[in-house]
């Protein structure tokens, strides 16, 4: 496969490169395919649906072949999902994807642990070691010190802000062994970033070691995130006939956003052959692509902090992605676009939980939000002529194709759920009065013991470090 850059179409990359890379330092832009080759009708619409390990290998050969031989490709995708994602009814018409039974129980498992293989396939062979600095605030520094964790070849040195991040999420960060270590820097996460920064420019250091970073940016981590939509699309077309009996529905799936990372994945899984009609993108409170949805005008913006924090990003990195694949008006014909304040998102958990049983995490509820509001009125008002008010939680004014599927009631809800509940317990439980279960594994990691090293946040003392210790 070839990849492009989202700021020069002239650009001609391989796979290693763009993810070795991670993005182009020249223009600034990010890399992406050429070309989003269709699946084979006999994997689209054999019955029963394949296994999400199939579909993962079928889905990932177009874009490493050449590069990545099947034998090796094959090994990849078993190694980094011994853990797959579950599609969960919650009522006649709306499935919950569950994408927590990763280790590290969110769903940056999926495209952080193929990120960490093929970098380690990619770097076989080397002398020595690739050394990966990563700054975190709370989630990605766990899945990407998770994902590496005994991947031969590389070292993660995970750097965070001493006393401000969650309990929980220290321990998930600071009790790796191995190759996987964190620094507890007394500083905010700002600090943590500049003192990254800072070594990946230091040339003295750069001579001595191989460095590199494990950027949300990078393909190699979205990509294998457009498994699950393909998955998950399939395993509901064929469930259908069985749970509601609806004929020709549209299969929508709502994404709580923030990088939106997770909704290019699938409009990747779309582009190649999914069953999906179309999309809601829902954010909180940082609603900087609702705006765009519902303007035309994109205006990059501060974040502001909600409850759904992985979700609080005013600069969507992927916004460049999406311009680039398609225009305002196609955006515009298969997205619609919903965003929700604190209140909302605390009102979805008890309302889902009501009406379902079902227990969501505050990013899940940002998505069971919009699902409902837009299946109990609010599309039927803007088909009706309601302008609404885009300044305010809700939907904006744009009426995607599938639109008149809702009204029909032939559209049939997937809901995404980005983290297990257990990870808030405080939020759930000051919605419903009580906490989720915790699972296993994250119970384990609460009595483990803590490595994390005190660190300064001097320039100086960070790179002392790194060099008696890389
Ligand atoms: C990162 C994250 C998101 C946002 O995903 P994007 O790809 O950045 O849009 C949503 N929920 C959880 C739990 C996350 O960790």
């Amino acid at each position: 496969m070839v990849y492009t850059d989202t700021r020069d179409k002239k650009v001609k990359v391989d796979f290693k490169t763009a993810v070795m890379s991670g993005m182009n330092a020249e223009t600034g832009g990010l890399y992406i395919p050429v070309e989003y080759p269709r699946l084979d009708d006999s994997l689209l619409k054999r019955i029963p649906e394949p296994s999400f390990r199939e579909v993962a290998f079928e889905m990932a050969k177009p874009y490493v072949q050449g590069e990545i031989p099947d034998g090796d490709l094959e090994f990849i995708i078993q190694d980094a999902y011994p853990f797959t994602s579950k599609v969960v009814p919650v009522d006649h018409t709306s499935y919950v994807l569950e994408l927590f039974h990763g280790p590290t129980c969110a769903f940056k498992d999926f495209g952080a642990r193929f990120m960490a293989r093929v970098m380690s396939y990619f770097n076989r062979g080397a002398d020595d070691n690739l050394h990966i600095l990563v700054a975190t605030s709370g989630d990605t520094g766990s899945a990407v010190g998770s994902a590496f964790h005994n991947v031969p070849g590389i070292d993660v040195t995970i750097l965070y802000p001493d006393g401000k991040i969650s309990p929980l999420q220290e321990k998930q960060l600071s009790t790796f062994d191995g190759n996987v270590r964190a620094l507890k820097v007394k500083g905010n996460f700002d600090d943590c970033q500049k003192l990254v920064k800072t070594a990946f420019t230091d040339a003295d250091l750069r001579a001595k070691f191989r460095l590199s970073s494990a950027n949300s940016i990078n393909i190699s981590r979205l990509l294998p995130q457009s498994f699950y939509y393909m998955y998950s699309s399939l395993v509901v077309k064929n469930r259908i006939p069985q749970d509601s009996k609806i004929e020709n529905p549209s299969i929508i799936v709502t994404v709580p956003s923030g990088n939106f990372g997770n909704l290019t994945s699938g409009l990747i899984a779309r582009e190649m052959g999914a069953p999906i009609a179309g999309f809601i993108a829902a954010t909180n409170a940082n609603h900087t692509v609702p705006d765009w949805i519902d303007s035309g005008k994109y205006s990059a913006r501060p974040s502001v902090a909600t409850l759904s924090n992985a979700m609080d990003v005013g600069a969507p990195s992927n916004y460049e992605r999406i311009a680039s694949m398609y225009t305002l008006d196609q955006v515009r014909s298969f997205f619609a676009a919903y965003w929700t304040d604190d209140n909302g998102t605390l009102d979805a958990i008890r309302d889902c939980h009501e009406k379902t049983g079902y227990i969501v995490d505050p990013h899940g509820a940002v998505a069971w939000k919009a699902w409902n509001d837009i299946r109990r009125g609010a599309m039927q008002d803007l088909i009706d002529g309601k302008t609404m008010d885009a300044s305010k939680p809700g939907l904006v004014n744009n009426i995607p194709e599938w639109g008149k599927s809702i009204l029909d009631k032939t559209a049939v809800g997937i809901l995404l759920e980005t983290a297990h509940p257990a990870k808030f317990g405080a939020t759930v439980q000051n919605a419903i009065g009580r906490e989720p279960s915790m699972p296993d594994r994250l119970e384990k990691v609460m009595s483990l013991p803590d490595r994390a090293i005190p660190m300064k946040k001097d320039y100086a003392s960070f790179k002392e470090w790194l060099v008696s210790n890389l």
